[in-house]
Formats: C-alpha cells, structure tokens, sequence
C-alpha cells in the first residue's frame, strides 16, 4: 500500500553566506541529521567580500570561507553542500537565480526548505533579503510545469517542497529544542574563523544565552525560532 504520510525526510538549507546557517538555525540542522534526515546546504555567495584586511583579495577569502563551511556543515552532519559562487554583497533575486534555486529543488526535491525570513522589518543586509525571496520564489517556480519548463528533462518532474521554515524572523510560530545541540553548533560556528576570529569565548556566552532566550517561550532550555509554512 502507498504510504501517503510520507516522512519529511529530506532538507534543503538556502542561505546567503557561509555562517548563515551556523547563525540561524544549525542546531535544528544537526538535530534533525542525529535523526537521519539528509541536509542539503545551498551557499548562493562564498561570503568573499566579508573582511576588512585589504591585503586578502576576494578569491582568496572565498576559497577560506569554503573551507571553513566545509568543516562546519562535516560538523554537524551535513551530507551535501553546493556553492553557486554568485558575489557576495551585491545579491539579487533575478529571475537567473530563482532559475538556479528552482533547478536544485527540482533535482535534490527537499520535503523542507530552511532559508532566512526576507520580511523581517529593517533586515539591512541585501544579500538576506535576496536569499530568502529567491528560495521562496524558486519553491513556487519549481512546483510549476509551466515555468522553467526546459528543466523537465531526463526524469526530473515539478516538485512541492510541504514545508518551509523560516529564520531570522519577528514571526516565529515554531520553536525546536536545541538543548541536545547547542554545543555542536557553537563548535561548528567557530570554524567560521575569518568571520568569529580565534577567541570564540564571547561567542559561545552569546549564542547561549541568545539559545536560552528564545528557549523560554516554549520552555526549552535552549531553542531556535522559525516561522514555519506548510503547503
Ligand atoms: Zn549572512
């Protein structure tokens, strides 16, 4: 018989720069990876803009970052990365890159899209803004026959994410626990050293008791917030 409660097995993690992830929402990541959910981390820029040292030139923080994602996403049991290497800083979302997005949704088809809230009032950074309508607008897109119709080759079909949850968000009506995980993300988030440098103490009491807060809510002792959107 068809089960027809399929489980929400596969995640995809759209985001602008590498930390993003390790900033919103890594300790739902590696949770959900502890219970054998397959993640997909989608970095749309490789964070090469992100220094104020003059002497590094941007290819070269871009190769740094990539490394440093790597290790992070290995840290929490990320299975797959991908990086579309467009610039960081000046992000948009084009029609181009809703085609790129939509593509990988059509091809990896996650039950559940994590991206970062584009409707957070006074969100300044362009590159967040940008990320989260293109993941949103490429999740539309690729449920679509009829738009971007040249992707339905070789055995791809449209494809409807159930699920999106959104972080970095003044809505959230969705709380995981992260008390389990905390640490595997504050550990993962210092592999981000050009961004967090070497002394991570600061760091550590930062995104505690940032976790603790958040945590109150729902009564955990450490969470992360989403709006969530079922389809
Ligand atoms: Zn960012």
């Amino acid at each position: 018989m068809a089960d027809t409660a399929e489980p929400l097995q596969r995640v995809m993690v759209v985001v602008a720069h590498p930390d993003d992830p390790e900033f919103g929402c890594a300790g739902t990541v590696t949770k959900w990876a502890q219970a054998g959910k397959e993640i997909t981390y989608v970095l749309l820029t490789s964070g090469d803009k992100g220094t104020r040292d003059p002497a590094l030139r941007p290819g070269q923080l871009a190769a740094m970052r990539e490394r440093e994602q790597r290790a992070a996403a290995a840290d929490l049991g990320v299975k797959d990365l991908i990086f579309l290497h467009h610039p960081d800083g000046i992000l948009e979302n084009t029609l181009e890159l809703r085609r790129q997005i939509a593509a990988l949704l059509r091809q990896h088809r996650p039950h559940i899209l994590i991206t970062i809230d584009p409707w957070r009032h006074y969100q300044l950074h362009p590159d967040h803004r940008a990320a989260g309508q293109a993941a949103l607008d490429a999740l539309y897109s690729a449920r679509e026959w009829n738009i971007f119709p040249e992707q339905l080759v070789e055995g791809v079909t449209p494809w409807q994410v159930k699920e999106a949850y959104l972080f970095w968000t003044e809505n959230a009506d969705y709380w995981e626990d992260i008390t389990c995980c905390i640490d595997a993300r504050i550990t993962a988030l210092a592999r981000h050293a050009t961004q967090v440098g070497a002394d991570t103490a600061k760091l550590d009491q930062r995104i505690r008791e940032r976790a603790q807060e958040v945590g109150k809510k729902p009564g955990y002792e450490a969470a992360e917030e989403f709006k969530r959107i079922q389809f």
